[in-house]
C-alpha cells in the first residue's frame, strides 16, 4: 500500500515494527518482532529469502540475530503482492478488517497513519468498489448492521448504569438532554473476546475512552485508577494524572461493577507500564 519493493530486510522491519508494538501493543520488556517475521511464512502468506542459513531456538523460532547477521529479507509472497498492487480497495479492506479484528475503533485512525496506511482517509476512496460481486457487498453490509445493532445496545446499557457520566472524571456534558462526547468503552477488547455485558463497559468521556484503549491508565482490582508513569505535557496533570490514585466512578448496582477477569486483561494487555503487578 506504500509502493515499496515486495522484500524488506529483517533490519527495517524490526525497526518499524518495534515502533508501532510499543505504541499500539502492551508493555513488554523484549518485542519479539523475529515471531512474525519467521512464524507468518508458515501461514503461506509470507516469504523468507534464504531461511536456510537463519539459526532456530528450540521452539523453531528464528533467532533475532541470526536474521539481523545474514541480512535475511522477508515479504509476501509474490501473487498476493501483485494482487494488492493492483487491487489497493482489496488490500484497503483487508487492512481494515485486521484492525477491526484486534483493536478498538478509537485506535483506527492512528494505527492508519502509524503504518503509512492513508488509503482509506475519506474521499480518496472509489465510493463504488467494482471488484465485489453483489453478495460480497450485501454480507459486509448484513454484517456492519449486526455490529452497529449490538454495539447501541450495549452503549445504552452501559451509559445507564453509568448514569451517563464519564466513570473518570463524570464529565456529563448534554445538548438537549442527550448526552454527547461520551463513550461506552469495552474494557476486554471486542476483538479479543470481550463481551458487550456491562460488566465488560465503562462510560467514558471520548477523552478518557482514547487514553484508556490507549494503555495510559487502568484499574486495579479495587476499582482504583492507575495512570502510567512516564506521561507528560501540557493539560496532562489536570486530564489525567489528577485522577492516579482515586477509584473511578461506580454504577449504583454492584452487578453492574466492571469484572475482575476484563480489568486484569486490560492491564495485562493494554496498560502501558509495568510500575505496578498485574
Ligand atoms: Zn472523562
Amino acid at each position: 500500500m506504500r509502493n515499496e519493493p515486495r522484500l524488506a530486510p529483517f533490519e527495517l522491519i524490526d525497526r518499524e515494527l518495534t515502533r508501532l508494538l510499543r505504541r499500539f501493543g502492551p508493555h513488554r520488556a523484549v518485542i519479539h518482532t523475529e515471531f512474525p517475521f519467521w512464524r507468518m511464512s508458515k501461514d503461506d502468506v509470507w516469504e523468507v529469502e534464504r531461511s536456510h542459513l537463519v539459526s532456530t531456538t528450540a521452539k523453531g523460532d528464528a533467532h533475532k540475530s541470526s536474521l539481523m547477521k545474514h541480512d535475511i529479507h522477508g515479504g509476501l509472497l509474490e501473487a498476493d503482492y501483485e494482487v494488492l498492487g493492483h487491487d489497493p480497495e482489496l488490500a484497503w479492506r483487508i487492512a481494515k478488517s485486521l484492525a477491526e479484528a484486534h483493536f478498538p475503533g478509537t485506535l483506527h485512525d492512528d494505527l492508519f497513519r502509524a503504518t503509512g496506511i492513508e488509503i482509506g482517509a475519506p474521499g480518496q476512496r472509489d465510493p463504488e468498489p467494482r471488484h465485489f460481486p453483489d453478495q460480497v457487498r450485501e454480507a459486509d453490509a448484513f454484517e456492519e448492521y449486526r455490529r452497529r445493532r449490538r454495539d447501541s445496545t450495549f452503549s445504552r446499557a452501559v451509559l445507564d448504569a453509568y448514569d451517563s457520566q464519564c466513570a473518570v472524571c463524570e464529565f456529563a456534558v448534554r445538548v438537549e438532554d442527550t448526552p454527547v462526547a461520551l463513550d461506552a468503552a469495552h474494557i476486554k477488547w471486542h476483538g479479543a473476546g470481550g463481551p458487550p455485558e456491562i460488566p465488560n463497559g465503562l462510560a467514558l468521556c471520548a477523552l478518557h475512552h482514547r487514553l484508556f484503549d490507549y494503555g495510559v491508565f487502568t484499574m486495579l482490582g479495587n476499582l482504583e485508577i492507575r495512570v502510567i508513569r512516564n506521561a507528560s505535557g501540557r493539560g496532562f496533570p489536570e486530564s489525567l494524572g489528577r485522577f492516579d490514585g482515586k477509584l473511578m466512578r461506580t454504577p449504583a448496582r454492584r452487578d453492574h461493577w466492571p469484572a475482575a477477569e476484563y480489568l486484569r486483561w486490560h492491564r495485562r494487555q493494554v496498560f502501558k507500564s509495568r510500575a505496578m503487578s498485574p
